[in-house]
């Protein structure tokens, strides 16, 4: 099996409990210590085996293999990748069953950082995130006041768009945002208002 570590949690002084995201559901296990197994880490794509535990609720995770990718060791894609692994992993705590797109996603994003500033790959796809759970809105308008955004708009948390004025934050061009939204590209923003889309993403999914 196959699956993206989206959090751990050391019990016992060196097991960890493991949740994993696959293409169908997300598993909690429980992996014992030993010294010659691989390192586990959030965000690493693993290769595992799921073993049924008569004596415990939890199933036991085994012989796992990391899966390298190329920028295991640039600390700085590798910091913004596992920012986003933990929010995600916030967005998805209650769940269990889940649709392949997550897991899809996360090879996509993979396969992008390597070439691309990875806060841009990042904010692109939270945007086909928000797109396929419906929370994407297209129409500037401002959930706050409900009136249509004429000028610069503002994004609050789940990028919803709002009035500047009504958030009390500086906005976006509509040209750009509407690129942003409806081809998940961010081609046209500057670098410091990329810094601000991934601020406001950090605030949660
Ligand atoms: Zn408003």
């Amino acid at each position: 099996m196959r699956g993206f570590v989206l959090h751990t949690v050391k019990v016992r002084d060196e097991d960890l409990i493991v949740r994993i995201l696959t293409k169908s559901e997300i598993l909690t296990l429980y992996r014992f210590y030993g010294a010659r197994h691989s390192y586990i880490n959030v965000g690493y794509l693993i290769d595992f085996v799921v073993e049924e535990s008569s004596k415990t609720t939890i199933k036991r995770l085994r012989n796992v293999v990391q899966l390298p990718f190329s920028f295991l060791f640039d600390l700085e894609k590798m910091l913004n990748y596992k920012i986003f692994i933990n929010l995600l992993n916030r967005h998805l705590s209650d769940v269990t069953k889940i649709d392949d797109f997550y897991y899809n996603l996360l090879i996509k994003i993979i396969n992008e950082i390597k070439e691309r500033y990875s806060k841009r790959v990042l904010v692109e796809n939270y945007v086909k995130l928000l797109e396929k759970e419906g929370r994407l809105h297209k129409e500037f308008e401002c959930f706050l006041c409900e009136n249509k955004i004429e000028k610069k708009i503002a994004l609050a948390r789940g990028f919803l768009p709002a009035h500047e004025k009504c958030i009390y934050d500086k906005g976006f061009s509509e040209e750009k945002l509407t690129e942003l939204f409806e081809d998940k590209k961010t081609l046209l923003f500057d670098d410091s208002e990329i810094e601000k889309l991934w601020k406001i993403m950090n605030l949660g999914f």
